[in-house]
């Protein structure tokens, strides 16, 4: 392995003639955490499609731990070890939080054993550790229809580290959350991304003030600058992309 977990090359996805990527080059390395930003209808969803293998690119290809995934089915890519966060939550409203832990970690295991089994100690130690990481400990025993949005996707991002990928995809997961639940998010994605790959896709600058270090800037399906926030905040075209659409938090 050559410490990229992920590269792109080339790649194209065309949708009836229209590119939503274009001949895109993109590059993770292993253990990094990278945010990408782009104005509405960048491919910013695309890109996460065609990395999980929902989509097939056009031309080019998609590399994970420097494995071709395109002859690969979406569950054969997951098993490889990538996990997507969409970005509203899933998570079952009937169930507690920690049922939906033991869930998540089954998935790829026996349904039954699930279902009428206990789980055994190792498992249960790792739940409470997971419940402790997306610190929801106080409420892993209340149904989690009575969770805030915030900590919906707080369980449902420990949710997807249950399945121990080794390549988070995160789909906005600040929207929508007030300020303190959004530095709570941003918290726990700084500690998964020490052992974890992790890439982001989001549009509040000031989460990704938070979390980032180095930021892509996608534009019409390609990359149009990458570098730390600074850099592309005062980077002339990304100013230009953004003139229609204000970069919040931009002063
Ligand atoms: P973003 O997530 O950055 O807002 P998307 O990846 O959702 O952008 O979309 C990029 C472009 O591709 C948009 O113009 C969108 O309308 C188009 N697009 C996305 N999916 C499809 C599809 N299945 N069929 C046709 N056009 C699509
Ligand atoms: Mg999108």
């Amino acid at each position: 392995m050559n410490g990229k977990i992920l590269e792109t090359e080339n790649v194209t996805v065309s949708f009836d003639g229209f590119k939503a990527l274009n001949n895109l080059n993109f590059s993770l390395d292993t253990g990094e955490l990278r945010v990408v930003i782009g104005p509405n209808g960048a491919g910013k969803t695309t890109f996460l499609d065609v990395i999980t293998g929902k989509v097939q690119p056009t031309q080019g290809r998609v590399l994970f731990k420097g494995r071709n995934t395109r002859r690969l089915a979406e569950e054969q890519i997951a098993l490889l070890g990538i996990g997507r966060k969409f970005q509203t939550p899933r998570v079952y409203l009937n169930l507690t939080p920690r049922e939906n832990l033991e869930l998540a970690c089954n998935r790829h295991k026996n349904v039954f054993s699930t279902l009428f089994g206990r789980p055994p100690v190792a498992e249960r130690n790792t739940i409470v550790g997971l419940l402790e990481t997306v610190n929801l400990s106080v409420k892993a025993d209340l149904q989690a229809a009575l969770l805030s949005h915030g900590e919906k996707q707080r369980l449902e991002i420990g949710m997807l580290v249950a399945q121990s990928p080794d390549l988070l995809l995160v789909d906005e997961p600040v929207a929508g959350l007030t300020d303190e639940e959004t530095e709570n998010v941003g918290e726990l994605l700084l500690a998964l991304a020490e052992s974890h790959s992790i890439l982001v896709i989001e549009h509040d600058m000031e989460f990704v003030r938070q979390i980032a270090r180095k930021v892509t800037v996608l534009h019409q399906g390609t990359v149009l600058c990458e570098g730390s926030i600074d850099e592309v905040q005062n980077d002339r075209r990304v100013i230009e992309v953004y003139l229609g659409e204000p970069m919040e938090a931009a002063e």
